[in-house]
């Protein structure tokens, strides 16, 4: 347990904890994870909220609010911080995310037992930086797993974890939230393509999603 004093949350940090928490719950009523699998995280300056570990999401009260400082160490709150934790501080400390979110989705999961890469059969792997990687395998909680995470996010803003799952992250965690939810849509449409016999899915280029990628940038658009 952790005993230091600590400082009450600011009001910004309340108000991104009711964010999170909603967030949260999102997970859960989309079908991305089961039961208290999976944790999201928001930065608000140098702190990091995240879900306390083992919690269940629509148990989580104002109260309960967990935040630790870019070090890991815990400046609010009393609850445990989320198992992925050094996951999460990984991530905000390599990019300029205001938003982590990881998920044990199951058609993403599927995808990340079968590929080194999700294949490019939607133009909206642009949205998340292009093909998107999947992370070696390493055991939960881990700054092994993290250092994997790190790698296969390099140039992207969401990743799958063998046999795991997936983190996305974001400016926002509404954004952050739908570039998981794009992540496991385009993971179900790749299983559902290649599952018909005798079929293979036909694939896009790396330089056809280079190309939304630049459009969803805002480029070529007239004044
Ligand atoms: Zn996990």
């Amino acid at each position: 347990m952790q005993e230091s004093a600590q400082r009450r949350p600011r009001p910004e940090e309340t108000r991104a904890w009711e964010s999170l928490v909603a967030a949260a719950r999102r997970t859960v009523a989309d079908g991305l994870v089961v039961g208290t699998s999976g944790n999201v995280s928001v930065r608000v300056g140098d702190t990091v909220l995240v879900t306390p570990s083992g919690v269940p999401y629509d148990r989580l009260a104002p109260a309960d609010l967990t935040g630790v400082a870019l070090d890991g160490r815990q400046v609010l709150g009393t609850l445990v911080p989320t198992s992925e934790l050094p996951l999460h501080l990984a991530v905000y400390r390599a990019t300029d995310a205001g938003a982590v979110v990881h998920t044990h989705a199951v058609h993403a999961t599927a995808v990340s037992t079968l590929v080194e890469e999700l294949p490019l059969v939607h133009y909206m792997a642009a949205a998340l930086g292009g093909p998107v990687r999947v992370a070696p395998y390493a055991t939960y909680g881990t700054d092994e797993l993290a250092a994997h995470v790190l790698r296969a996010l390099d140039g992207r803003s969401g990743c799958l974890l063998r046999n795991h799952g997936t983190v996305t992250h974001g400016a926002t965690l509404d954004q952050a939230y739908d570039r998981t939810a794009q992540l496991e849509w385009m993971c179900r449409l790749w299983l559902t393509a290649a599952s018909v016999p005798g079929r293979t899915p036909a694939l896009l280029t790396e330089e056809q999603v280079a190309e939304v990628g630049q459009r969803l940038r805002g480029y070529g658009q007239r004044p």
